[in-house]
Order: C-alpha cells, then sequence, then structure tokens
C-alpha cells in the first residue's frame, strides 16, 4: 500500500562505475531527500564505489550518512557560526567544511581545532563564495595555519546556460592557486571541460556529481502507486472533500501517494478561459471543469485529479467502466526523484 521506486540493480550500479571511471576525483553528491533513494542508501552506494569522500548539503545530514560512509564527509552548505550543530561539526574530524567569507575563516582560523576547509570562490552562480578582491585578506587569514586547506571551490551554472564554464572555471582555479597550492573542487562541468582542466591546472581536481550519478543513464528506473479503493459513480454525482459534481458515468480510483511523497497538483488545464471551456464542455472533455492532470497513469493514460492530492492518497477520475483497476494493483506514477519521497526503494537484482 505504498509509493515505490523499482530500480535495476546490476544496471544502476554499472551506470555509477562508468561515471566513476570517466571522472578521477569524483566526489558522490548525497543531500536533501538523496535523490529519491535516501541518504543512506546513497552512503552505502558510494562506500561501495570505493571513494575516499562523499559530498552531503547541509551539517544535519552528516549524521545520517556517517555510518554507512567511513571515508570524509564534505558539508557543501558553508559553514556558518551560531548555525545549530555548527560548532560541535568542527569536533568531527572526518568533515571537511566549505568556507564563504573571510569572517568565518578567520573564526574556524582562531577555533584551535585547525578544521578541514574548502575555500568557496564566487563564480557567476552567485550563490556563496569569497571573491576575487578578498583573496588578500584569506592569504593573511591562512598564514595563520589554523586551518587545513583541502581545496578550493568552485560551483558553477549549469553549463547548458552558458554554453560552457572552462573558462570561468580555469580562471578562478588560477586565481585561488596563486594564493594557495591545493586541489580545485568544482560542480557542473561538463566531462570534457573537466577533462581539460585536469590537464591544465598543475594541481589535484575533484568533481561533484549527484543527479547524473544516481539518476542519469539509461537505468530502466520504476515509480508505482497502489490502488487502494475504487468507486463507482454516476454523472452528476459529488464527490471527495471538495464536493466535485462528476462530469460523466465512471470510477474513483484512490491511490497511494500524496503531497507527503512530493505528488503536486500540476498546472490546471489550460482551457481556463470561459470561451475554451464551453468549447471543450460541448466537446465534453473534463478539461472544461480546469482538472489538473495528475501523474497516476490508469490504462495507458495519465488521470484527472477529482481534487487536489491529499496527503497520502490521491483521487482520480477514470470515464466509463474500461481499463479500472482492481485494488491492490500497481500502477505507473511520475515522479521527480529530486523532490519525491517514496515509501520504499526495491533495488531489484
Ligand atoms: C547539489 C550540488 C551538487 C550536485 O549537483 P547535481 O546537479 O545534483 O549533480 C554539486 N555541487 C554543489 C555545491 C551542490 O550544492
Amino acid at each position: 500500500m505504498s509509493v515505490v521506486l523499482r530500480v535495476p540493480a546490476a544496471d544502476w550500479r554499472a551506470h555509477q562505475r562508468r561515471v566513476l571511471a570517466a571522472t578521477p576525483g569524483l566526489v558522490p553528491v548525497a543531500k536533501g531527500n538523496g535523490y529519491g533513494f535516501g541518504l543512506v542508501r546513497l552512503a552505502g552506494e558510494a562506500a561501495a564505489l570505493g571513494v575516499d569522500t562523499l559530498a552531503v548539503g547541509t551539517p544535519a545530514e552528516v549524521a545520517a550518512v556517517r555510518d554507512s560512509f567511513g571515508g570524509r564527509i564534505v558539508v557543501l552548505q558553508p559553514w556558518r557560526p551560531g548555525e545549530p550543530g555548527a560548532e560541535e561539526l568542527l569536533a568531527d574530524e572526518r568533515v571537511i567544511h566549505t568556507v564563504s567569507r573571510v569572517s568565518d575563516l578567520e573564526h574556524l582560523s582562531a577555533s584551535g581545532r585547525r578544521p578541514s576547509v574548502l575555500l568557496e570562490l564566487l563564480t557567476s552562480m552567485k550563490r556563496h563564495g569569497m571573491a576575487v578582491g578578498e583573496l588578500t585578506d584569506v592569504r593573511r587569514v591562512l598564514a595563520d595555519d589554523g586551518v587545513d586547506v583541502v581545496g578550493w571551490t568552485v560551483h558553477l551554472p549549469m553549463p547548458a546556460a552558458t554554453g560552457g564554464n572552462a573558462a570561468e572555471a580555469e580562471r578562478l582555479a588560477k586565481t585561488g592557486l596563486a594564493v594557495r597550492q591545493a586541489p580545485a573542487w568544482f560542480s557542473h562541468l561538463t566531462g570534457a571541460d573537466y577533462d581539460r582542466l585536469r590537464a591544465t591546472l598543475y594541481t589535484g581536481t575533484r568533481l561533484r556529481i549527484g543527479t547524473e550519478l544516481w539518476l542519469g543513464g539509461s537505468v530502466a528506473r520504476r515509480t508505482t502507486a497502489t490502488v487502494l479503493d475504487v468507486h463507482k459513480v454516476a454523472r452528476g454525482e459529488k464527490v471527495g472533500y471538495w464536493q466535485h459534481a462528476m462530469p460523466a458515468d465512471g470510477h474513483i480510483v484512490v491511490l497511494s501517494g500524496g503531497t507527503a511523497h512530493g505528488i503536486a497538483l500540476e498546472a490546471p488545464t489550460s482551457a481556463a478561459t470561459g470561451r475554451q471551456r464551453l468549447i471543450s464542455a460541448v466537446n465534453g472533455s473534463v478539461e472544461a471543469l480546469g482538472w489538473a492532470r495528475s501523474p497516476f497513469t490508469i490504462a495507458g493514460k495519465k488521470r484527472w485529479f477529482v481534487e487536489p492530492p491529499h496527503m497520502q492518497a490521491s483521487m482520480v477520475f477514470v470515464p466509463g467502466s474500461k481499463g479500472i483497476p482492481g485494488i491492490g494493483d500497481e500502477i505507473p506514477v511520475e515522479l521527480r526523484l529530486t523532490t519525491a519521497t517514496v515509501d520504499e526503494v526495491v533495488l531489484e537484482e
């Protein structure tokens, strides 16, 4: 009675190994919802891949991966004093902290713990990082030797948005390396750009990859929901919390999967204007009601939500009496795995 993600294990792991082989210095990223798989599972996969370092998003996520992954753990969100758990995290010698402000670097340098840090450089992404103009200050703080510099880090926009990030990546990395020799860490470089940088920069390189590693390749992932109930309804009958009248005789199919799983009401139908609705209504279409299409496929078609998804269940309408599923049937549900929470992950042998 749940939403399930099924993955052919051998294919998934073969894809992971291909990414690893093509990416010397790979740092897998496991953050947030764990790309649909969950953080613990990804930490285990990273350990099996044999990488020495795993990246997580936030300080709180360190605890989730720590028991399943024995190597070093980078926190991508910059370290900030006063954040919950920030000071405690400094006691964990396996953790590498990202530093994006000179004042935070000063704080860490004075902590007496000599924490491991990645020095983040501000890119055209404009999320976090120290600007080139601040590097004189960085040099001054590093002279105290209060931190262990693990590398410079450069988090770039999507290559598709910029037409390629190689030039910016190289310029920034070289600027950092002029201040302190250390490995250069990148995010969102194409494989070709990364290869070029590895050949040009006289230092070690690391590339952080999440989506392509866990969700890329031609791996036949399937997500399914379970039919929890089926009810016959007549045209005009009112159903659901909001008592919407049904446009035709048919069936209400109640499915596992709701807002808690990341199932959202997608944009309502485009037939928004009165005139369009009238045309649709004349054509006997449910679009006339401004209903939204659901991500659930029954008998080969994405079905209409009767009303917005509930917390853990959804109600869809199937007109007529053909192709009505039975209670307990599993039907395909389309989920965006970076926002979804499934009840169960099944690795199929
Ligand atoms: C999330 C994140 C990544 C991984 O991004 P994907 O697009 O999932 O590969 C890499 N670097 C940083 C800094 C991130 O926050």
